[in-house]
């Protein structure tokens, strides 16, 4: 019973772009990756028969995204890394039920060729994906669960300088949160997460790209967060780090909740 909690915990700490899908994480969660090769240069790189390309260009963005997730979160990495690069999308999604460009799942981080449309944002996504591998690293299961995915996901775009949030400009973002087309910093999340993921969709955020915009919505309200007090943003990130509750932690560190300090950022925006 205690592996199957577990298992449920780990389902629901997949890092999804557009919301977890509980069901296809449970079914693909056990796809073998023994096929995979290592990439000679660098141990920490898997590919599918067919990839080697593309694992040398993620293996040539891994040592700058390391050095940037862990100067900016605060600690290097508390395990190890592991990439996983697909030959495929097809492939991608037979391995994690997810038709995105990049996962972090069962520990590791995936990779599908759909980032060599665009070559400009490999390191980036690379990047955005190690921001909540190195946080889940430090956090485990259970309280990597308890971070909204607001936060989870604008301190992963900020991190990566953009990641996932590359479809829309800061202009639009201004915009989107001068009309109140946003989302709502909630501070409490679990469980009911997993089944209902707190993301563009839930917001009824409108856009073309609106996934993006919800990244850079989120992104640019952590990036006011860590511009206006940095000191505490540090010492959040920290506290978060160490097990302090999300809520607790971030009214430790900026002697207010979530939702004041929005609504800062968001007059900021307003009288701008
Ligand atoms: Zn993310």
């Amino acid at each position: 019973m205690k592996n199957v909690y577990q298992l449920t915990i780990t389902i629901g700490c997949l890092f999804c772009f557009s919301g977890c899908a509980l069901h296809d994480g449970i079914t693909n969660y056990f796809n073998s990756t023994d096929h995979y090769l290592n990439f000679k240069q660098d141990q920490r790189v898997m590919y599918e028969p067919g990839a080697e390309e593309f694992a040398a260009t993620a293996a040539s963005e891994l040592p700058l995204a390391i050095k940037k997730v862990e100067s900016r979160q605060y600690s290097t990495f508390s395990d190890k890394i592991m990439i996983y690069v697909t030959k495929t999308p097809e492939s991608f999604k037979k391995m994690t039920g997810r038709g995105v460009s990049a996962m972090m799942y069962r520990k590791s981080i995936f990779l599908s060729p759909k980032l060599l449309e665009k070559p400009d944002t490999i390191k980036l996504y690379i990047a955005h994906e190690l921001s909540h591998l190195h946080l889940h690293q430090h956090l485990g299961d259970y309280a990597y669960l308890g971070i909204p995915s607001w936060f989870l996901e604008g301190l992963a775009a900020f991190v990566s300088d953009g990641g996932g949030a590359e479809n829309v400009t800061d202009d639009e973002v201004m915009e989107s949160i001068r009309s109140g087309n946003h989302f709502i910093p909630f501070e409490n999340s679990g469980l009911r997460d997993l089944f209902r993921p707190r993301y563009a969709s839930y917001f009824k955020i409108r856009h073309k790209f609106k996934h993006h915009l919800f990244y850079r919505q989120c992104m640019l309200f952590v990036s006011f967060l860590e511009n206006e007090h940095p000191a505490q943003f540090k010492k959040f990130i920290i506290d978060l780090k160490n097990g302090i509750d999300f809520s607790d932690s971030f009214r430790i560190s900026f002697e207010a909740d979530a939702m004041t300090k929005w609504n800062e950022f968001k007059t900021k925006i307003i009288e701008s």
